[in-house]
């Protein structure tokens, strides 16, 4: 930075060095001002005037600067783009200051742990993601600051990694640990799938080696150290944006993902759980079900459906709480009513630990939890004792934190404002000293009002006014024409347009006492105000708990909700093979593309019978839905939800693996073959026998032979060595022929009918294989010229007849593998045909003469009748 430093630019340079990867914002006057590349950043980021600090001179420095009550929005900017600011303050009033004023970095704002509402999306966890790589292990350890949610775990490798950011979706993330190897990696990685999110690594942490200790709330948990070296890693980063403060962390949780059914990036993509394929929130499966009546239900719900179940226990109870919402209408009713009114408990909890509350924000504390504990008095009513033992209800009652509520409520006005200044905070009667000031105040104000009476008639002065304004005070103003009549002690302070301003002695101390009791009544509000939120803080542990039990019942009311307004039902969840649905529907199709006339459909898959369906069928028949359909109530049911189908019986699934063919896919900007190969390898390499595997058109970004031979391998090596449930969908007829190889595989097909030249979809799976693609029927539908379509039919027919590519694709394909396996990769000695082959197709024509080809045809030739 600059060679001849100020010592305000000296400030300016500590708060940079302790900050380096933070934009530093350094308050200057009623400006927060940035320098260098700060400057250079913001100014890009915010669309400021860049300007420069010195110009012309040796120490030129870029600036830019933006107004300090306008910085909120700004802030908020710079966050999305993954920024994070360092905010430097003016520690002292600059007009009571000798010298310069101190300044000091007083609060750090980074994406991945902010508390203020307008930062945050009140449905979603702010997860704070750490890393610690260690050669054979990743400890993973996730934070989420604005509800005191604390998580660890271990990740094996770089695409479990992938899996649970594209899960979590972190505005943030630390990396760190001894392999920079795969540090590098990962951050790489990363910077791909989360654009907008900040990388820090350890350079971002405080330097001191004090704290690397961790919370009593991680001694409940085993030690695994690189998970705890995570977890501190994020902890310290808290710690070092929010100086000075109890963190607000009250239990770690262990971030199991081997007890989850896995659902890895692809397959959440592809199934379109939380987000479309076109960018639509409507039609995710999260937003079908997301009937949740508050902030914390529906993070939690979020949660749930990304991390479904692979415990029968564990998962029936979670449908029994459903189930009791979905048969108790009257119950789910009342308390959906009643839990609707309570607020975000577990984030304005936390506002108060790190005392960033609000008088408002304590008001929603309190009003949180009054319509808690209406909402707890509902489910309270519950008698049939195995009902209260569903809803996880104990004898001794459900802690309401009544003693925070009355406090509250004894205090604070109905509707407290944000800022002081904007209105009372206090009850009138809650504080004898704050009504005495207050007191004093209004009668200040109204002796005010009587001496102003009194002296218009005292001194006949009728246009005698007292007013009062910020820079001058209280003052008396009296028009012109009238002013001789002003006493002669009166000292007058100024001449305006509408008349000449004096003060005097009995108005000074007048005012003194109003200004006084104002200043007394601030001074005791803030205080109590502060108090109120040490006090509701300490409590805030009770708080988040409460508000996580109201989630859990928010979740099961919301589910039970969905389920009886869309008639879905309570699955059979166990540890056998089968997984059946009777007349299951799309949850999403069935509500949006084909609102009141979806076709249900059967499926019954086992892993030791017929385990694999290949279905055919046109396009535009309903493959990929009925495909989607399957896995995303297997889905459901493993998150402990009812199902979109008449009967349901889950066996449980420990992986949802899912892939679409390269064309179909073409929305994430990746056509290659390359992509897809790479995709179903790791489903082969990652599939167990309890998984289920759902292919829609593999092997369609190659040609024919290859796509064909490819699919066809895939399913056989599913099936024979793997052995899990799959459904495999595919324009490939000749892979229907599977079926007759092995028990397990079976055919379907999603029959439609021509009815005189135009194409009806039936939408109705049915046993066998359908013969005909109906290709040019679709094309019609999709409004291709007639003189197309007649020639398309014409050329049809004559490959029909004349045997098809496909068909005899089929047949080479059927033939080798009598012969061989696809998979075993006999290594086979190249003929004399084949090495001409090869050399003919590197051969350029162009450059060669007529002489040399004579030549080469000859020694061809020669090499031929030899053999
Ligand atoms: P495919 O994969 O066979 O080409 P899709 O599954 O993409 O067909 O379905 C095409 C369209 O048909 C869907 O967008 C949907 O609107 C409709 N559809 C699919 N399945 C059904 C069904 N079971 N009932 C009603 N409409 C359906
Ligand atoms: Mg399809």
């Amino acid at each position: 930075m600059a060679a001849k430093e100020t010592p305000v630019m000296r400030q300016h340079a500590d708060a940079k060095r302790a900050h380096p990867n933070r934009i530093v914002f350094f308050r200057l006057g009623d400006f927060y001002e940035m320098f260098g590349e700060d400057a250079v950043v913001a100014a890009k980021a915010l669309d400021l005037v860049l300007t420069s600090r010195n110009k012309g001179a040796p120490d030129e420095i870029p600036m830019c600067g933006v107004p300090h009550h306008a910085a909120h929005g700004h802030i908020s900017r710079l966050l999305e783009l993954g920024h994070s600011v360092a905010i430097c303050e003016q520690l002292a009033d600059p007009s009571k200051c000798k010298g310069i004023v101190p300044r000091e970095v007083v609060r750090v704002v980074s994406p991945g742990l902010v508390t203020d509402r307008e930062h945050l999306d009140a449905t979603t966890n702010n997860w704070l993601f750490a890393l610690d790589f260690e050669e054979a292990t990743i400890g993973l350890g996730l934070f989420d600051i604005s509800t005191g949610e604390l998580a660890v775990g271990t990740l094996r490798d770089l695409t479990e990694v992938l899996s649970e950011t594209t899960r979590t979706l972190p505005r943030e993330v630390l990396l760190g640990g001894k392999s920079s190897e795969q540090i590098r990696a990962a951050r790489e990685l990363l910077a791909k799938v989360l654009p907008n999110a900040s990388l820090l690594d350890d350079e971002a942490l405080p330097s001191d080696k004090v704290d690397w200790d961790l919370p009593d709330c991680m001694q409940s948990l085993e030690p695994h150290p690189p998970e705890q070296r995570a977890a501190a890693r994020a902890l310290r980063l808290a710690r070092s944006c929010h100086p000075g403060k109890a963190l607000p962390v009250s239990r770690a949780i262990r971030w199991e993902m081997r007890d989850c059914l896995v659902i890895d990036e692809v397959a959440q993509q592809h199934l379109e759980l939380v987000t479309s394929s076109s960018g639509d929130k409507k039609t995710t499966l999260l937003s079908v079900i997301d009937e949740t009546a508050t902030a914390a239900g529906a993070r939690l719900l979020r949660r749930w459906l990304l991390t479904p179940l692979r415990d029968v226990t564990r998962i029936r109870r979670r449908l029994d709480a459903v189930e009791l919402f979905v048969t108790e209408a009257p119950l789910r009713k009342a308390f959906r009513l009643e839990v609707e009114a309570v607020s975000d408990l577990e984030r304005l909890a936390t506002r108060a630990v790190l005392g960033e509350a609000t008088a408002r924000d304590l008001g929603g504390i309190r009003d949180g939890l009054v319509a808690a504990t209406k909402a707890v008095g509902v489910l309270e009513r519950v008698e049939v004792a195995a009902d209260r033992e569903t809803l996880e209800l104990t004898a001794n009652g459900v802690d309401t934190v009544s003693d925070v509520e009355s406090k509250l409520s004894q205090s604070l006005v109905d509707r407290p404002p944000n800022q002081p200044k904007d209105g009372a905070i206090f009850r009138t009667g809650f504080d004898a000293e704050l009504d005495e000031s207050d007191a004093l105040r209004r009668s200040g104000t109204e002796l005010i009002v009587s001496l102003e009476t009194s002296l218009k008639q005292l001194l006949g002065i009728p246009s005698l006014k007292l007013r009062y304004t910020r820079v001058f005070g209280w003052y008396a103003e009296v028009s012109r024409a009238q002013s001789g009549r002003v006493p002669p002690e009166w000292r007058r302070k100024q001449t305006v347009a509408t008349g000449e301003r004096y003060t005097f002695s009995e108005l000074d101390e007048l005012a003194d006492k109003i200004l006084n009791a104002d200043e007394r009544h601030r001074e005791r509000e803030l205080r109590l105000l502060h108090e109120l939120i040490v006090c509701v803080g300490r409590e805030s542990a009770r708080i988040r708990q409460l508000a996580a039990r109201i989630a859990r019942w928010d979740v099961f009311a919301a589910l039970g909700e969905v389920a009886h307004r869309n008639d879905y039902c309570r699955p059979d969840v166990d540890d056998g093979d089968v997984l059946l649905f009777e007349e299951c529907r799309h949850p999403v199709v069935e509500q949006f593309a084909a609102r009141g006339h979806f076709v249900p459909n059967r499926c019954e898959l086992s892993i030791t019978g017929e385990r694999m369906w290949l279905i055919t069928g046109p396009n535009m028949a309903g493959k990929s839905t009925f495909l989607r359909q399957i896995a995303v109530a297997t889905i459901l049911a493993q998150m402990g939800s009812f199902v979109p189908a008449s009967r349901a019986r889950v066996g449980l699934v420990d992986r949802i693996l899912s892939r679409v063919g390269a064309s179909d896919n073409l929305a994430r900007g990746e056509s290659t073959f390359m992509v897809e190969m790479r995709e179903t390898s790791k489903i082969l390499s990652s599939a167990t026998r309890r998984s289920l595997v759902v292919l829609d058109e593999i092997g369609r970004g190659t040609s024919t032979f290859d796509g064909l031979a490819i699919a066809w391998s895939v399913g056989e090596y599913l099936d024979e060595a793997i052995g899990c449930r799959s459904l495999f969908a595919t324009h490939y007829h000749e892979l229907t022929e599977l079926s007759a190889a092995s028990l397990h595989i079976s055919n379907r097909s999603v029959s439609a009918q021509e009815v005189e030249g135009e194409l009806v979809f039936l939408h109705r799976l049915v046993e066998g294989s359908v013969s005909r693609s109906y290709g040019v029927a679709v094309a019609k539908l999709a409004g291709l010229p007639e003189r197309v379509l007649s020639r398309a039919r014409a050329l049809l027919d004559a490959l029909e007849t004349g045997r098809s590519t496909e068909a005899k694709a089929s047949a080479l394909v059927a033939r080798n593998r009598g012969q061989l396996g696809l998979f075993e990769s006999r290594p086979k000695k190249p003929s004399q045909g084949d090495k001409m082959v090869e050399e003919l197709s590197s051969l350029s024509i162009e450059g060669i003469t007529p002489l040399q080809a004579l030549a080469l045809l000859d020694q061809w030739k020669r090499r031929l009748t030899k053999l």
